[in-house]
């Protein structure tokens, strides 16, 4: 299993995003975050660890007039990862801003995941609160986190502050009364990166200084358990349900090429959108949905053959 997630984790980080998106950094703060074993590893035994635990998973990026309804990137991989750890017994809910509702519900059905998908107050407040104690683990997949001045950023430092819900105090809560919480991003912005903070403060375009202003940087202050630095934040959430799928040995969680297709083409329809072009196109982060639906074949060839017994008589 171990070198099945290296592999995971070696093509979850192969940065082909366009010039000017973080290519290299994710995969040089993955490096600094690792410990002895493969991220998507680790955080597989420890899902796997907590039969039946009541998982919550955050996600959502809808920016007025650019994304109206969201971002594509998110959302698909929530639903991905729900729809796998509801398959393994866990009692999930995904959580997104009412913005983001109409899209992830409609691609959920889809494909088939029947995790609710509830309505994240922006709080914090008396939902966000409750959450944190009822909550075993934390999935915050592309959610923004706040700045040492409290703001939310963009990848490219524009202030996020009133478009999106502030669950950093509900992570921090659930962090540090020792609750499994993971944090998938691939801009330094997402929450998680708190855990690199320095780091990635260095090495960010907009690390140190932002565009809005506020007198920060884009790095978020607030870290999880574990840290999943990755090219894309989709991707992420399919490489941890393939890690999942290896631990359980259950080859039928997983998401299929064909599946991945078909969410991205819907996107179009449903104005979720790109967010490399904030436009309704077929990709995902500005790469091709083609290349998407490429990835998600190496994925899944990785968890066959992981899982399929191999002999060589000659
Ligand atoms: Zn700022």
């Amino acid at each position: 299993m171990k070198i099945a997630c290296d592999n995971i984790d070696r093509l979850v980080n192969v940065a082909i995003r366009p010039k000017g998106m973080p290519r290299s950094q994710m995969s040089d703060l993955y490096d600094l975050v690792k410990g002895e074993n493969p991220i998507s590893y680790d955080v597989a035994k420890a899902v796997l660890d907590q039969p039946g635990a009541k998982v919550g998973i955050f996600t959502g990026a809808a920016v007025p007039g650019h994304l109206p309804k969201g971002e594509n990137d998110g959302p698909l991989g929530s639903i991905v990862l729900g729809r796998a750890l509801q398959k393994l017994g866990y009692d999930v809910n995904i959580y997104t801003e009412l913005e983001n509702m109409e899209g992830t519900v409609a691609e959920a059905k889809l494909i088939g995941c029947e995790v609710p998908i509830i309505e994240l107050e922006r709080g914090p407040g008396a939902q966000h609160s409750r959450l944190s104690k009822e909550l075993d683990i934390a999935f915050a997949i592309e959610k923004a986190g706040v700045n040492d001045f409290g703001v939310q950023h963009s990848v490219n430092g524009n202030s996020r502050k009133g478009t999106r819900a502030v669950i950093d105090d509900l992570i921090d809560t659930m962090t540090n009364s020792g609750k499994l919480t993971v944090g998938l991003g691939d801009g330094g912005n997402e929450i998680g990166f708190g855990k690199v903070f320095e780091k990635a403060s260095d090495i960010l375009p907009y690390g140190r200084e932002c565009q809005c202003g506020c007198g920060g940087g884009i790095v978020t202050v607030t870290a999880t358990t574990y840290l999943y630095p990755i090219s894309v934040s989709n991707w992420g959430a399919y490489a941890l349900t393939s890690a999942l799928a290896i631990g359980a040995e259950r080859p039928d969680i997983i998401l299929e090429p064909e599946e991945e297709g078909e969410m991205l083409r819907l996107a179009i329809d449903l104005d979720l959108r790109d967010g490399g072009t904030g436009t309704a196109v077929f990709a995902v982060d500005g790469i091709s949905g083609e290349a998407s639906m490429g990835f998600v074949e190496l994925l899944k060839e990785i968890v066959i053959v992981a899982l399929t017994p191999y002999e060589r008589d000659f």
